[in-house]
């Protein structure tokens, strides 16, 4: 089987591509092709245009027809120039023919492979080699399945899948050496999927899960209506990692979890340091920054349906509330409340980005499994509420921690459980089938 793969921009947030790529045979010369003929071969190739690509020698050739690339060899294998990808150094490079296609003043390039090439590529970027082969295995299908259902369709896009780790799954191109035991995970379950009703899953993944994973609804807005919740999806319900004392869902199990980190056989997933993580904000550095993320958050297309401010603008911080949970204990809704009026997040991804905060150099929080510690100052006189001294931030996983988790999965590897075992805890009542 083969697939499209829709590579983004340099900051993997877009398909259209500014002039100026540049592509660069592996060795030897690449063959430049349009409409099912070749026109020439040459060394390499640049996007001089949205109208025209150049040669090495200076050729042209316009683009009122996508171009394809193709090396002689028996798969075809590219640098991209000017071209960056997160965790890579230098030039990416691509096992696959490659398309340029004019998509107004931007080009579009989209890279066509094997499938199993393209799980290389994606497993040797999310998951590190060096895990068990049966948590290798488990990541081989998630990967698998995710490309034929993707969570965001791209038909529109004319191809499978994009390789960006904000949409899709990540895939920063291949490495020159392919890895040997990835290699095998993926031979090892040739064209196996997850299916529930004789179709694939969604099969979504994350890092870690912090203890236990999450249901669907709780997490995600619907991809197509941008509905929060969706309907949820029988397959994705949150799973505890371990035999624990305190029933799940509410803030007293996040601190449960919290006060047994140090315990790494507590958890599937308590060996790893990303587990659980602290921020603590002095309330100058909250006042400083929150007020300007909570309007971005607001203004921004993607994450405005999901704020509700308060009419008469964002005052000082008086404290937050984690007004609803899901199943993990994740926040769904967060009240920031200020003396101008209480302030509204929804859905786990926003509410992390809420603690963005250039005096801690953070982007983002790990994950919505947070709980806090509030210390108040007297109101001041003539004022009539307390404020905020500061706010201690703990929290727990990382990722959004529906589905499939890696660190957990080889948790449970470690502990003798196979791949199909790893994944029937994590999908509920799915099965492996071959396509
Ligand atoms: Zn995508």
């Amino acid at each position: 089987m083969q697939v499209w793969v829709g590579l983004t921009t340099s900051d993997l947030t877009g398909l259209e591509h500014s002039p100026g790529l540049s592509f660069r045979a592996q060795s030897g010369t690449m063959q430049v092709c349009q409409g099912g003929r070749v026109l020439f071969d040459t060394a390499s190739l640049r996007v001089h245009s949205a109208d025209q690509v150049l040669s090495a020698e200076g050729k042209k050739v316009s683009l009122r027809e996508p171009v394809i690339l193709k090396t002689a060899g028996r798969t075809s294998a590219f640098y991209i120039d000017n071209l960056k990808r997160a965790g890579i150094k230098g030039a990416p490079f691509y096992r696959g023919d490659i398309r340029i296609a004019k998509s107004g003043n931007k080009v579009r390039v989209s890279l066509f492979l094997d499938l199993d090439s393209y799980l290389a590529g994606v497993l040797a970027a999310e998951m590190p080699a060096s895990y068990h082969i049966e948590a290798l295995k488990g990541q081989a299908l998630c990967a698998r399945t995710y490309a034929l259902h993707p969570r965001l369709p791209h038909d529109l896009d004319k191809v499978n899948v994009c390789d960006s780790f904000l949409c899709c799954q990540y895939f920063a191109g291949h490495s020159a050496a392919l890895d040997a035991r990835i290699d095998k995970a993926i031979s090892a379950t040739a064209s196996e999927v997850l299916v529930f009703d004789d179709k694939p899953i969604l099969a979504l993944f994350s890092s870690n899960a912090g203890g236990h994973t999450e249901n669907y609804e709780n997490c995600f807005s619907d991809p197509l209506t941008g509905a929060f919740p969706p309907p949820p999806l029988p397959y994705l319900k949150g799973v505890a990692e371990g035999r624990f004392a305190v029933a799940a869902g509410g803030e007293d199990f996040l601190r449960y979890l919290w006060g047994n980190r140090q315990n790494k056989t507590f958890s599937a997933d308590a060996w790893s340091g990303k587990f659980h993580f602290l921020h603590s904000f002095s309330s100058e550095s909250l006042e400083a920054h929150m007020h300007h993320v909570a309007e971005k958050l607001a203004g921004d297309r993607e994450s405005a349906p999901f704020v509700v401010p308060a009419s008469s603008g964002f005052g000082r911080i008086l404290g937050l509330r984690v007004l609803k949970r899901g199943v993990s204990g994740v926040a769904i809704e967060l009240s920031v409340d200020t003396d101008k009026g209480n302030w509204i997040f929804k859905k786990e991804l926003v509410i992390r980005k809420l603690f963005e905060n250039a005096d801690l150099k953070l982007k983002r929080l790990n994950s919505a499994r947070i709980f806090f510690d509030q210390d108040f100052q007297a109101a001041p006189r003539g004022a009539k509420v307390k404020t905020l001294r500061s706010l201690t931030v703990y929290g727990l996983g990382y990722g959004h921690g529906v589905g499939f988790q890696q660190q957990g999965a080889q948790g449970h590897a470690l502990k003798g459980l196979d791949y199909r075992a790893i994944l029937s805890h994590y999908f509920n009542g799915v099965n492996i089938e071959k396509v």
